[in-house]
Parts: structure tokens; C-alpha cells; sequence
């Protein structure tokens, strides 16, 4: 998972507009995050480890000069955080320079990447983003077309935006699993992962990028190449981008996800009704199903957990007595909330269990007298290969074990998922429109066996 951002505007400050737009994706990924600029006649780009606040500030704006900009924030699924493996991806070659920044995981890196060191071109990253850049810069031709020969080659997830001296162009994988939507800032494109990323600028939602298409931008506006026909997929934008990953205040596939969040809990209740004396969220990503849940059933609502909004990426170890108990560097229960109450506790979804498991401890020393578990999407089953770095296989407890036996291994007294019927109703489609596969088992694209994101490391990179 990362964020993507991009702004084509020749009279505006292009760097601090993506800047703003990577701060409102900053959920999308906390490892490096990068910015780079044309001025028509030279690239300039920075990036760096850390948050967007921590890689940027007014100095390192003031050197990014010119009228499109392209920035990403990382989360890795392919290729370790290590600086070199930040973006966006900058590649040259015969006097020419690209960028690019994406979002989603190539289900076929290691195959393309064998084929391209044998014709004897040499990477200098581990992440398969710089396996697309590579084949866009490689292309003698124009960008356009380079980008239609990557994207003839690449599978798997990708949305993606990529800026050489003149032109950016956005360009998104046929299922559409990752999102990439189009805002109007005064007339100019914006490309951004979510629409929240658009209204922090003040640019207008135009619309969800197709899957399969290219929009190109210059100058003259934009230009879209709809997919090339015969090659059209069944759409499959992850479905957990609605229960979790995007941010509760973008719309994704004309869906406010809020709203849907809220309808999935409020099927729960319909679905897994349980007496008790109050519904708590698992904060933040729990609250709008925690909210639907409680509005459903008419149980009141209440905060039961505070959460550290400023946990972040630490560099200082906790002493073993802290990590034993880390759960506790996150969240702090309320015990006048919790005291003597049965209590439904909400959460999106439940990966390994280890948090939950915790979580369901400390609601029992606050004093909650009961702990009722609901989760607002079905069992995750099966690894995510489209970009989503959840797990492997045999580290999912739902992959494993049957529903009592997860409830017992969680402490909980009851436990209950939404049904995939109640997603399909909540979000307003099923397997016809989204990607389940990590639900269902059933991948919209032929996947790997396995796909360890660190497998490109046995070339160690350079310490930065
Ligand atoms: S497998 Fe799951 S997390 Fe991955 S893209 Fe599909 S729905 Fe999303």
C-alpha cells in the first residue's frame, strides 16, 4: 500500500500542492516518502525515509521548481524500506530522465527483471516499480508508448503516475485493484490514490481513473487512452480499501466509504445481534462500523479505548517489559467505560490476531464483564499478492482455525465476521466488481506461489 500524487499546473507551486497531497495519504505508507518536479527542461527530485513532515520542509520545497510534480509515500510489498528503494523511481537514459510513483505489487517481477538484467540492463533498487520504470525508459519511442509497452508486459496491481521532461501520464493496471482518481484544481489535472488527497488541495473529484486507461497531461489538458479493446478485465478494485486502507473521508468508485463503513456495521448487528451494555470501536479504523453497529441495535455507543495518534514510526526500542506489552503503546483503555459492562468491541478485520488478542485482555482488566467481538468484514484467508503486505498463509488465524477456536484463542466470549453477502450489501457489489480474493481465495490474476517482498535483497543494497 502507498500513496501516489500528481499535479500538472504551470502557474501554481506545484511541489507544495503535492506536498499537501501526501500528507492527506500519509496513512498510505510511513516509510520514505519523495517528490519531483519538471521544469521542461530538468527533473529535480527528493526523497527520503521518514514521514512527509520529517522529508520535507520550506528549503527543500524552494529547490523543487517547476510546473507538474509527482510524489509517493511508501509502504513496501516488494523490496526492503531502504532508502534507495524510496520514490518516486527516477531512471535515465539517452539524455532522457523519468519518474515514477506507484502503488500496487507486479505479480511477475521476478520474471521481468530476469529478462531485462539479460539484456543487460542493470537495477539499481530492489522494488518491482523499478522494473515498470525500466521498460517505460528502455522504450525508444515516446513516453506514451512506453508506457503502453510496460503495461503489455506488467501484471498484478498498479496504479501509477509517471512525469518525464514534458508530460505526466497516470496510468492504472486493467482490474483497477488499486485506486487512482482525477480532481480539477482551475482547470488543471490532478492524479491522486484517494479523493481525500484532492479536496486537501482544493481540487474537484472528476472522476475514478478506468482500469486499463492512460491519461496523458500536458498542457493542453488531458488526454485519455481507454484500455486497448479486446483486453478488458472484469473491474477489481480492492474490496479492502472500503473496509480499511483508504481514508473514511474519500470516495472510491462513487462509494463514500464512511458511509459504508457505517452500513457494514450496521449489517453486523442485523447479522450477529448479542445483548450487551455498550458498542466500543477499535480505534480510529473501527469507529464508522462501531457507529453502524450501535445505531442498528440501539445499544449506545461510547469510547472505550484511547488511541496514541501519535505513534508513529519509532527509531528507539522499547525495553522488553514495554514490547511484551506494546499493545499498550497505542491504545489505553477507559475503565469508567468499561467497568462492570458487557461490552461489543468493533473492528475492521482480524489478520494474525496477536493485537486483538491483547486488545480483548486489556478491555478484561478495565473491568468489562463481557467482551463480544464483531468484525466488519469476513475472514481473511488468503495472502494479498496485489500490494497489501497482510501476512503469508500460514500466519493468518482465519486460514487455520474454525471460528471457535479463533474466539477461544482471542479470550473472547463471543465472535462474530460479516458475511460476504453483508459486504456485497454494504459496498454495493460482489466478486463482479472488487477484489475479495484475500476473503474468497479466488484472485482476479493468475499470482506466485509465494511472494516474499525482500527476495530482490540477495543483490544487498548499498548502505544510504
Ligand atoms: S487480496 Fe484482499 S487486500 Fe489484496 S487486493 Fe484483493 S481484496 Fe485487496
Amino acid at each position: 500500500m502507498c500513496g501516489v500524487f500528481g499535479i500538472y499546473a504551470p502557474d501554481r507551486d506545484v511541489a507544495r500542492l503535492a506536498y499537501f497531497g501526501l500528507y492527506a495519504l500519509q496513512h498510505r505508507g510511513q516509510e520514505s516518502a519523495g517528490i519531483a518536479v519538471t521544469d521542461g527542461r530538468r527533473i529535480t527530485a527528493v526523497r527520503e525515509l521518514g514521514l512527509v513532515a520529517q522529508v520535507f520542509d520550506e528549503a527543500t520545497l524552494e529547490t523543487l521548481q517547476g510546473f507538474a510534480a509527482v510524489g509517493h509515500a511508501r509502504y513496501s510489498t516488494t523490496g526492503s524500506s531502504a532508502w534507495q528503494n524510496a520514490q518516486p523511481v527516477v531512471r535515465h537514459r539517452a539524455g532522457r530522465s523519468i519518474v515514477l510513483a506507484h502503488n500496487g505489487n507486479l505479480t511477475n517481477t521476478t520474471e521481468l527483471r530476469q529478462e531485462l538484467e539479460t539484456e543487460g540492463i542493470a537495477f539499481e533498487t530492489t522494488s518491482d516499480t523499478e522494473v515498470i520504470a525500466a521498460l517505460i525508459c528502455e522504450h525508444a519511442g515516446s513516453l506514451v508508448e512506453g508506457v503502453q509497452l510496460a503495461m503489455s508486459k506488467i501484471t498484478g496491481a498498479f496504479a501509477a503516475i509517471v512525469m518525464d521532461e514534458t508530460q505526466m501520464i497516470g496510468f492504472r493496471d486493467p482490474d483497477g485493484i488499486r485506486p487512482l482518481v482525477l480532481g480539477d484544481l482551475d482547470g488543471y489535472p490532478v492524479l491522486a490514490s484517494e479523493s481525500c488527497a484532492l479536496d486537501i488541495v482544493g481540487a474537484k473529484l472528476v472522476r475514478d481513473i478506468e482500469p486499463g486507461e492512460i491519461v496523458v497531461c500536458t498542457a493542453d489538458g488531458v488526454q485519455s487512452i481507454p484500455i486497448k479493446p479486446g483486453t478488458e478485465h472484469a473491474p477489481a478494485l480492492c474490496v479492502f480499501e472500503f473496509i480499511y486502507f483508504a481514508r473514511p473521508d474519500s470516495k472510491l468508485d462513487g462509494v463514500h466509504l464512511h458511509g459504508a463503513r457505517e452500513r457494514m456495521g450496521e449489517r453486523l448487528a442485523e447479522e450477529s445481534p448479542v445483548e450487551a451494555d455498550v458498542v466500543i470501536p477499535i480505534p480510529d479504523s473501527g469507529a464508522p462500523a462501531a457507529q453502524g453497529y450501535a445505531r442498528k441495535s440501539g445499544i449506545p455507543y461510547a469510547d472505550g479505548l484511547v488511541k496514541n495518534r501519535y505513534v508513529g514510526r519509532t527509531f528507539i526500542q522499547p525495553d522488553q517489559a514495554l514490547r511484551e506489552n506494546g499493545i499498550k503503546l497505542k491504545f489505553n483503555p477507559m475503565p469508567d467505560v468499561l467497568s462492570g459492562r458487557r461490552v461489543i468491541v468493533v473492528d475492521d478485520s482480524i489478520v494474525r490476531g496477536t493485537t486483538t488478542r491483547k486488545i480483548v485482555e486489556m478491555l478484561r482488566g478495565a473491568g468489562a464483564t463481557e467482551v463480544h467481538l464483531r468484525i466488519s468484514s469476513p475472514p481473511v484467508i488468503s495472502p494479498c499478492f496485489y500490494g497489501i503486505d497482510m501476512a503469508a498463509k500460514d500466519q493468518l488465524i482465519a486460514a487455520h482455525k474454525s471460528l471457535e477456536e479463533i474466539r477461544q484463542h482471542l479470550g473472547a466470549d463471543s465472535l462474530a465476521y460479516l458475511s460476504l453477502e453483508g459486504l456485497e450489501a454494504a459496498t454495493g457489489h460482489g466478486d463482479e466488481r472488487y477484489c475479495r480474493a484475500c476473503l474468497t481465495g479466488k484472485y482476479p490474476t493468475t499470482v506466485p506461489i509465494a511472494a516474499d517482498k525482500d527476495r530482490f535483497e540477495a543483490t544487498r543494497l548499498p548502505v544510504a
